[in-house]
Order: structure tokens, then C-alpha cells, then sequence
């Protein structure tokens, strides 16, 4: 069982080989231009892509599902998420953003108030600032609560399940409350709502997602089979991708402001957390240098895996100076540090800008 909700320490293979997720090299060479997510093994697995590649070869439509969760300051790790949105949004996706303020209220307690202030100001100005023009017409941005046709459908989808099967994937048990019982099944309206016949029927839909929440790809897609008949479901396709690890060990958290590089941080405080984060390497210079350090366990070069853009080889010679021991954690902190610095000086002036105009996009 995986929980959604926890923090689940999830091996990432278990879910290739435990849950039938496939491997994302499989497809890979078959992406055209594949973003560096999946160049560099971020994204790792995927459920039926092979029908997203298709509609995006022949230029068919096809939509993108991946929701935000507004309970907290968006950070870094966040990124990622818009990272995939604009390589979909750039290849020809119709692009469905909800916010899961229904979720935030059942699982978390937020009332819905709250949780439309932080998604203005944490999440959809997060997404402006990160280059994701959410004011263009084949991106949708929503509030669950506000979205009429998705509740519609949760409701009618909700016919068709029961306690058993909710118990059975996410552990619900008798104290466990209606409304969180309910919130997987808005999810899985959400998914499945653009392929309603007032958005244009059913269509390829792949939804990318952190291994943690498969459950609700599982359930959605059994979901989908169910109600083929009547709606016509094609079932959704999946990607997952990794986590990127917390600054201090750990997972990277909004309940942990350490572990964190938040969007909202001044260039002065991201480019601090750099400086003081977990690296790879030796006790000493000397070790260092004989032994190399250990990329694959080091914030840094994480940091530069999952946010230096479109350079490859450059990175390559990272790792490789790393582990021959030729390059030392002072150099390449400093040097990480004020990428970092400069990326979060341009960063907080889009993010500025974007605060005053975030509030419309849910209005339009
Ligand atoms: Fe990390 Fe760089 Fe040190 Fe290698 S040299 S362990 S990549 S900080």
C-alpha cells in the first residue's frame, strides 16, 4: 500500500516492479526532442505512453492533467512540474491545472479561503514566474470547488465505487471522513474530465505525477474502464518522476523550511541554502582527491541535475570531475551557489510581476 498523503519513503523501482509501472527508457528514444527530465532519468516510468507519443507525432489532440495542492510555499522541487507543463504545452497539449482545494480541506484541514489565497500567491505566480503562461487558451487553471462539471462527474463515478475498494488502496477505515473518503474520486474526475463530450470527447490523457500518488492513477484508471461504456474513456497514460531530496538529507518539504529552496526566498537566501547544503563529499581534500566523491549522494549536483537546463555535457563533466577527484565541493558549491543566486535574481523580479496579475487567471 502507498500512501498519498504520508511521506512515504518509496523505493522507486518497487514501482516498476511491484505496481506494473514501466520503465521510462523504454520510450525514450521514440520522444521527439525529449525534455531533460526524461533525457536525465527524472522522469523514470510511465504508464501507456506510447499513446501520448502517438498523438504527438501525428499532431492529434491530447491533454495533460497534473493538479497543485495549495498547502503550502512552493519550493524548487516544485519546478519540476512546470518544467513538464511547458515541454507539454510546447509539443501541443490541452493543459488542465486544478486546484485541489477539496483535497487540501479533507486531507489537511485548510478551509477553502486559505487555500485559494495560496494557490494565487505561492502556486499559479510560482508557475507565471517559472515561464508557464497560464492566460493562454489551451491551459485551464481551477479550483476543484468551483469546477461544476468535475463535481458532476465525481458524482456520478462515486455510483460505481465503494468502501472496500477505497480501503483497500488508501487504507481508509471506519474514523476516516466522508469528505476524505471522497476527495480521490474528485481526483479522478478531474483526470477524466476532459474527455467529457462538452470538452471534445474522449482523447489521449497522461497525467505526471510522483510515484506517491500512483494509487490515484490506479484507481482512476480502473475507474475509467467502468464507465467506458457510457462516456467512451480512453484510459489515462502516466509518467513519474523522482523527487528531488531535501537540502539538509531527507525529502524536501514546505514543513521543513530547511530542507527547502522556496520560490519566495530572496536570491540572498537561496544562494545561503546552497552554501550550506548536504554534499558528497570526503572527510578531507586528501580523500577527496584519492577517492572522489559521490555524486549520486550529493544536494549539489542534484540541484544542477534537475535545474541546469539543456546542458548535458557540462553536467557530465561535473559528475566526472567529481568522481575522479579532480574537482573539490568548495569549487563546485561556489560555483552551484551562484547559479543559484542568478537564476532567483531573475526569478523573484518575474515573481513580482507575476503577484499582481496571478488573482485574474482564476478568473478568466
Ligand atoms: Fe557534490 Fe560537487 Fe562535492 Fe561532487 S564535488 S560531492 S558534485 S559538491
Amino acid at each position: 500500500m502507498i500512501d498519498p498523503w504520508g511521506s512515504a519513503n518509496l523505493e522507486y523501482m518497487d514501482l516498476i516492479e511491484k505496481f506494473g509501472v514501466r520503465p521510462f527508457s523504454e520510450v525514450l528514444d521514440d520522444v521527439p526532442e525529449p525534455s531533460w527530465l526524461m533525457r536525465r532519468g527524472i522522469v523514470f516510468g510511465h504508464r501507456d505512453y506510447g499513446r501520448i507519443l502517438e498523438a504527438i507525432r501525428s499532431g492529434s489532440d491530447f491533454a495533460v492533467v497534473t493538479g497543485m495542492m495549495p498547502s503550502g510555499r512552493m519550493h524548487i522541487g516544485h519546478k519540476m512540474i512546470v518544467d513538464q507543463l511547458r515541454w507539454y504545452d510546447k509539443v501541443g497539449a490541452e493543459i488542465f491545472i486544478p486546484i485541489a482545494d477539496m483535497e487540501a480541506y479533507s486531507a489537511r484541514g485548510i478551509d477553502f479561503e486559505t487555500s485559494r489565497r495560496i494557490a494565487i500567491e505561492e502556486y499559479i505566480a510560482g508557475y507565471i514566474a517559472l515561464g508557464l503562461d497560464l492566460t493562454k487558451d489551451n491551459i485551464h487553471v481551477y479550483l476543484q470547488s468551483e469546477n461544476l462539471m468535475v463535481e458532476d462527474l465525481a458524482y456520478v463515478l462515486a455510483g460505481k465505487v465503494n468502501f472496500n475498494e477505497l480501503r483497500a488502496i488508501y487504507g481508509f477505515t471506519g474514523s476516516t471522513s466522508m469528505a476524505h473518503m471522497y476527495a480521490p474520486i474528485i481526483q479522478v474526475a478531474d483526470i477524466l474530465h476532459p474527455q467529457l463530450e462538452e470538452l471534445g470527447g474522449p482523447r489521449p490523457t497522461v497525467v505526471p505525477v510522483g510515484p506517491d500518488q500512483d494509487p490515484h492513477i490506479r484507481l482512476t484508471r480502473d475507474i475509467a474502464g467502468r464507465f467506458r461504456e457510457k462516456y467512451g474513456f480512453i484510459l489515462p497514460s502516466s509518467t513519474y518522476h523522482r523527487f528531488m531530496g531535501g537540502l539538509t538529507g531527507g525529502k524536501m518539504s514546505s514543513s521543513r523550511p530547511k530542507s527547502a529552496i522556496f520560490l519566495s526566498d530572496t536570491p540572498e537566501e537561496a544562494e545561503e541554502k546552497i552554501r550550506n547544503a548536504k554534499t558528497g563529499g570526503r572527510e578531507t581534500l586528501k580523500e577527496q582527491r584519492e577517492l572522489g566523491g559521490v555524486p549520486e549522494d550529493c544536494i549539489i549536483y542534484e540541484t544542477l541535475l534537475y535545474h541546469m537546463s539543456g546542458s548535458d555535457p557540462e553536467l557530465e563533466e561535473i559528475y566526472e570531475s567529481c568522481r575522479n577527484g579532480t574537482l573539490m565541493c568548495g569549487e563546485c558549491k561556489n560555483n552551484t551557489a551562484e547559479f543559484i543566486r542568478k537564476f532567483f535574481e531573475e526569478l523573484s523580479r518575474k515573481r513580482k510581476k507575476a503577484l499582481s496579475t496571478a488573482g485574474r487567471v482564476l478568473e478568466g
